[in-house]
């Protein structure tokens, strides 16, 4: 594999790429097509596809990891299982609990998903509670704590928990456990955002709920904390049938390309993202523009909202102003449906960006790997368990770098094409669906047998 120069916080595009690659001067406006017309999905969601079913992954993993699954729920066959979370689309929570809750019940798990429900003022403070816990400055108010326990209690109120497993997802519902029924009910938190720096203040507030679960999980080793229960690492996972990451036919990324107005003909430089701060795409905007200076390229923003995160649109005027009226950066709000449409755009890409600066897994980046393509992503949270620098795809810690990596694999074709093979392959052992069942399954007998030989000392 071909050596990159390598990237520290000291990053610098200037230097090392040959010297071809000198500045050129902004390209005569070509003849382009015609710009962001309105694509037919935008507006009507297309009819819900049927969820696939175990043997289908056979094809993509193997028959022995499916007959294992099986083997797995044998003893669990019955067991009921409540998945609870703070939003039913948008973000990578939803899109996990969408494709694994049909694949429990099929291994007759009996699993359902709730999602709780708030009103602005309660999401606001979830939100500022988010960004907190990845390391935000806050300040907690009293206030603050009211709205966030009134909507929490409301939900308690609302929302049945008859199951035998009850797995809350995130801060947001975390003070749902005195829901629990004592004698016969386990209790799951499931972390998915980067804990590793939290604000002590709404740390300490969330934590003494956090150590009323049986079992916390989190999504990678630097989000433990010291905690007086049982913790265990789940990586996140995508699902390969799923419409976001299924194989498409390339009739299909060519006309999703035309509808949205993007040139094929020319370099396709694409993050997609919830319009979120911490996705930086600000910063993206900024690395497109230095490295177009040397390599002619375009930029795809693809994002939409989540209804769990009340900022969103305020970030995405900022980015609209950002980008201005240039023809080369393309801004697509698209609706939580389009899914297909997303794949198509990452297939299209020739180099997918994830420039977070706060990120719990960051699913993008899986998605961007299980489609071959080489991808540059900011080195936090679990991003750096995916992205293997130089190996399986290019880590960075600022515009500069993130400019230089884009100029980078853009005049190096076939160290890109490498990244893009391993990161693949990367994907295939450690983040799909099938890997994350087996987990779970693994732990319900784990908890299921603590539960029926509870420790003697
Ligand atoms: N996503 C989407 N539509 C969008 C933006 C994102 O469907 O407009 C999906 C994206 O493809 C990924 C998930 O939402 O599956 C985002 O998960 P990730 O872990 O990257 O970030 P989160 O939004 O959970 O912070």
């Amino acid at each position: 594999m071909e050596p990159v120069e390598s990237q520290t916080r000291s990053e610098t595009a200037s230097g090392s790429l040959p010297s071809d690659s000198a500045p050129v001067a902004a390209p005569a406006e070509p003849a382009r097509v015609e710009r962001r017309r309105k694509p037919r999905t935008w507006e009507t969601p297309p009819a819900p596809v049927p969820p696939p079913h175990l043997d289908d992954y056979k094809k993509i993993v193997g028959a022995a990891e499916i007959d294992e699954l099986r083997f797995l729920a044998r003893d669990l066959k019955g067991k009921s299982l409540q998945m609870i979370n703070s939003t039913a689309v948008g973000g990578g929570v939803a899109e996990m609990l969408n494709q694994m809750v049909p694949l429990l019940n099929e291994v007759e798990v009996n699993t359902r998903w709730a999602v709780i429900t708030g009103g602005n003022d309660f999401f606001e403070v979830t939100k500022a509670f988010h960004n907190a816990l990845q390391g935000g400055e806050y300040k907690l108010t009293q206030h603050a704590r009211d709205i966030f326990l009134m909507n929490n209690e409301q939900n308690r109120q609302r929302i049945q928990f008859e199951e035998e497993f009850i797995v809350i997802h995130d801060p947001q519902p975390a003070p749902l456990v005195p829901a629990r029924k004592e004698s016969r009910q386990q209790w799951i938190w499931r972390c998915h955002i980067d804990l590793s720096n939290p604000n002590p203040e709404v740390w300490g507030f969330l934590r003494p709920f956090v150590e009323k679960y049986d079992a916390a999980i989190f999504s990678s080793q630097s989000f433990a904390r010291q905690l007086p229960i049982s913790q265990y690492l789940f990586y996140p996972c995508i699902d390969p049938l799923s419409e976001k990451n299924k194989e498409i036919d390339e009739s299909f990324v060519a006309q999703t390309c035309e509808e949205f107005g993007i040139d094929r003909s020319r370099p396709i430089v694409t993050q997609v993202s919830r319009f979120d701060r911490a996705k930086d795409p600000v910063g993206v905007i900024q690395a497109f523009k230095q490295a177009r200076k040397y390599v002619d390229c375009q930029l795809v923003m693809a994002g939409g909202g989540a209804t769990d995160d009340p900022e969103g649109a305020a970030v995405l005027r900022e980015v609209r102003e950002v980008a201005g009226a240039d023809r080369d950066i393309i801004v697509l709000d698209l609706p939580p449906w389009c899914a297909l449409e997303i794949n198509a755009l990452q297939r299209a890409s020739t180099v997918i960006v994830q420039k977070s600066v706060k990120e719990g897994f960051g699913l993008t980046v899986t998605e961007a790997l299980w489609k071959g393509k080489p991808t540059i992503a900011g080195a936090v949270g679990g991003i750096p368990n995916q992205i293997v620098h130089k190996l399986t795809g290019m880590l960075v810690h600022s515009v500069d770098g993130c400019a230089y990596q884009i100029r980078y694999l853009l005049t190096h074709p076939e160290f890109a094409r490498q990244l893009g093979q391993n990161g693949r392959e990367h994907v295939k052992e450690n983040f799909l669906m099938t890997t994350n069942v087996r987990r779970w399954l693994l732990l319900l007998r784990i908890l299921l047998t603590r539960a029926s030989h509870p420790p003697t000392v």
